[in-house]
């Protein structure tokens, strides 16, 4: 007899996400009544924008409530082909898939493209997810190290060195979780030409590209930068990060056409269309209605990036870098001598400060603090940690 308990397919093998698990520990001991302070959630703590909300609950009310098109409702595809062409990405409605969160499109995006055979090169630090994904498709990961010192960029020797003949896609995200950079024009370009130059699709994971605090610094869609790129590439954004919408679950991508009907196909069968109301929602989003909300929200995240920045260049002892984008510092805690799960596991016991290890973001050396919390949370955060260090070092 088959040991069923054993016999899992790929997709049953996969690791339940980290980021998931420890922000729900932290909230779990809270709920204990234990004094823990956060520094793991990967989402604004912002409520959504009322004028989003009332379109929900009036679109409830007018009745929107039934199956729509599996990849989107027609309208909401019409204002995501305008909001690409804001960023310099020539699309068309049925090149649009509206999908239950950016986390669901990019799933479907990996695993329609890339199966057993076919390798995806990644940067490390990357979001955790990507590599869970890919192993789900049956393609294999090629990890490639970047450097603080580099702003976390690829280097063109790295990325040509890493391409073989299986080399199917390459997955960038900027600004970045859990960095924080922002690729540079530069970058982007070099990564453009090496993936036109192999006929390699890319990814390009968009989804904090509001959330950029330098005024120097500007946000560059990959696929903008010539028809050659735009079309080998899938975009992906969505509404959690922006508009404070993460319980909300709705994401999109626009993708090349042949990629695109496969995906639809996929969706059709996993989870049919994305909650009708909610696409409903989302129209208000992308036709700006909530545009003064997000503005704060930027400022807020903003001040709160000073804030721990400041903080954190008072601890010697961890080097961080300074984010452009998103809301996370990484921060490099080799001279603890502790790996990230355990500086991670022993923090959390002696603190009560939780904070995510990056060891299945490819940075065994370094923890993520979210600052999207309160200044009064980022203040004792790093009360605690510096006592920590004090305790270890
Ligand atoms: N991409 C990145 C880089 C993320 O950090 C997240 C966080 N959840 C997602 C995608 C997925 O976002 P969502 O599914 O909430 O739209
Ligand atoms: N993306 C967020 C994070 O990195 C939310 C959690 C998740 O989906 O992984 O914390």
């Amino acid at each position: 007899m088959q040991n069923l308990e054993q016999n899992y397919s790929l997709l049953g093998q996969l690791a339940p996400s980290a980021t998931l698990a420890i922000s729900a520990k932290a909230k779990e001991l809270k709920a204990q009544g234990i004094d823990v302070v956060s520094m793991t959630a990967g989402e604004p703590d912002f409520d959504t924008p009322q004028v989003i909300k009332d379109a929900c609950i009036k679109a409830i009310q007018d009745g929107k409530v039934r199956y729509l098109a599996s990849s989107g409702l027609p309208e909401l595809k019409t204002e995501i082909v305008k909001k690409f062409a804001n960023n310099g990405i020539n699309t068309k409605a049925q090149n649009i898939i509206v999908s239950t969160g950016a986390k669901f499109a990019i799933f479907q995006a990996i695993t329609c493209l890339c199966g057993p055979g076919d390798e995806v090169v990644l940067f490390a630090p990357f979001w955790l997810s990507y590599e869970e994904m890919i192993k789900a498709s049956g393609a294999k990961a090629v990890i490639l190290q970047t450097s603080m010192e580099n702003d976390f960029a690829p280097t063109q020797k790295d990325l040509e060195a890493a391409i073989t003949d299986k080399t199917k896609l390459i997955v960038i995200n900027s600004p970045n979780n859990p960095t924080g950079a922002v690729y540079s024009k530069e970058t982007l370009q070099m990564i453009a030409d090496i993936a036109v130059k192999h006929n390699i699709m890319v990814l390009s994971d968009e989804i904090y590209e509001k959330l950029i605090y330098d005024t120097q610094i500007q946000h560059v869609s990959i696929a903008s930068l010539n028809s050659k790129i735009a079309d080998l590439t899938i975009t992906v954004n969505g509404f959690s990060k922006a508009y404070a919408m993460t319980g909300w679950r709705l994401g999109y991508l626009t993708a090349p056409l042949w990629l695109t009907k496969r995906i639809a196909a996929l969706q059709s069968h996993a989870t049919s269309n994305a909650t009708s109301f909610v696409q409903y929602a989302a129209l208000s989003a992308l036709r700006g209605e909530a545009d003064e909300d997000v503005a704060k929200m930027i400022s807020a995240f903003a001040k709160r990036r000073q804030l721990i920045c400041n903080l954190l260049s008072e601890i010697s002892k961890i080097k961080f870098y300074v984010p452009q984008g998103a809301f996370y510092v990484l921060c490099d805690i080799s001279q603890t001598g502790l790996s990230s799960d355990e500086f991670a596991k022993q923090i959390l016991e002696n603190e009560n400060l939780a904070v995510i290890p990056c060891t299945a973001f490819g940075a065994p050396n370094a923890i993520r603090l979210s600052y999207a919390c309160s200044e009064d949370n980022i203040k004792n955060a790093l009360v605690r940690l510096k006592h920590n260090l004090l305790r270890i070092m």
